[in-house]
């Protein structure tokens, strides 16, 4: 007989560890010990906290598990990128990427195993969506980042597998969980939220206040290339898309979009483009990321040649637009956005062009 799987004790958050303190009748300043021990330093013996309940201890040790998932592979670029492949304890496999720069280490996250989202760039979205990953999973890969590292990143974005907003409730509490004052205390501008554009989960954002940053992948600046490129866009157009991204702007003040753009060559990398993402940029106060696509076999996009990608940028740095050109970290290893899960994903890709060829 299997023993049942307990819950992981990543899935705690302060208040969750309040409440066991209460109905254990212990004093409340056990649950800031254990964020301290587990969530700031990454140490899971809790047995050596001082003066540390027993009843609270064993409760915990009955009834939580501080499993990590399994690193099945870590692959590391030549420019120090790591992409961790993690099994999940269901089998499943979820990516997780560090990326060094200068002082920083960023953490990309994943968010779900797979994506239903489809972006047709994107070599993620071939597989389409296993299942949503939990609060406790996306803390999981943090925490096998801070075994690997040493230490925790200080810059996380959920750009890995996945649209984040889609699985809101998991990554809103992931969100408040690293950014919270006893636990890793990140800044919430170092948390950094990336959408193909789900326009009500935005408002949702809003709504509830969520201490992170928001980053919007356009791609495209019409209805007709982006509905081509991202299927998303027939649900949620531009125009909506547009109009809750000010509104993000206008009523949290000291906030930014970032724009992500992937330039697709002969698709969104004309100047009349370039006009039209500025016009958008300068309206919301945002930078824009420029992401020159990372050609995938099996995939009917190109890279735009070196000149395009240069032109692109300044035209949009001569109009007074920050925009930065991404050349992906890790490319060797497929570690760039939208190519994680690369080998499950690459033979779905394969399977895709041999129906088609086959039709
Ligand atoms: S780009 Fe992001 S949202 Fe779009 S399919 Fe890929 S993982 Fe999903």
């Amino acid at each position: 007989m299997h023993k049942p799987i307990k819950p992981s004790l990543f899935s705690l958050d302060y208040q969750d560890l309040i409440q066991i303190c209460d109905e254990l009748d212990v004093s409340p300043v056990h649950a800031k010990k254990v964020m301290g021990k587990v969530f700031r330093y990454g140490a899971f013996d809790l047995e050596n906290i001082p003066d540390f309940p027993k009843k609270l201890l064993h409760w915990l040790q009955e009834n939580t598990s501080l499993d990590l998932p399994e690193i099945i592979a870590n692959q590391q670029a030549e420019d120090s990128t790591q992409k961790l492949l993690m099994r999940m304890a269901d089998n499943k496999d979820v990516e997780s990427v560090l990326i060094p720069a200068e002082n920083r280490m960023t953490q990309c996250i994943s968010s779900q195993v797979g994506c239903a989202i489809g972006c047709e760039f994107c070599l993620t979205a071939t597989a389409g969506l296993t299942r949503n990953l939990t609060a406790a999973e996306m803390m999981q890969q943090v925490l096998v980042a801070h075994r690997t590292l040493g230490y925790f990143p200080r810059n996380i974005v959920m750009m890995g597998m996945g649209e984040p907003l889609h699985n809101y409730e998991h990554v809103a509490k992931f969100v408040r969980m690293v950014t919270h004052e006893l636990s890793m205390a990140l800044s919430p501008r170092r948390v950094t939220i990336s959408t193909a554009g789900l326009v009500p989960a935005i408002y949702r954002m809003l709504d509830d206040d969520l201490p992170c940053s928001l980053a919007v992948s356009l791609n495209a600046t019409t209805n007709e290339v982006r509905n081509k490129i991202m299927p998303i866009n027939q649900k949620y157009p531009l125009e909506d898309l547009l109009e809750v991204m000010k509104k993000y702007v206008g009523q949290r003040s000291k906030k930014r979009i970032l724009i992500e753009y992937v330039l697709l060559a002969g698709i969104n990398d004309t100047m009349d483009d370039a006009k039209r993402l500025r016009d958008i940029a300068l309206s919301l106060g945002s930078t824009v990321n420029i992401l020159p696509f990372n050609p995938f076999m099996g995939s009917r996009f190109t890279r735009p040649s070196d000149e395009v990608i240069d032109m692109f940028r300044n035209y949009l740095n001569d109009a007074g637009v920050v925009a930065v050109v991404r050349i992906s970290k890790g490319r060797e290893i497929s570690a760039a956005c939208g190519q994680l899960k690369t080998e499950v994903n690459q033979r779905a890709a394969n399977l895709k062009l041999q129906r088609s060829k086959t039709s």
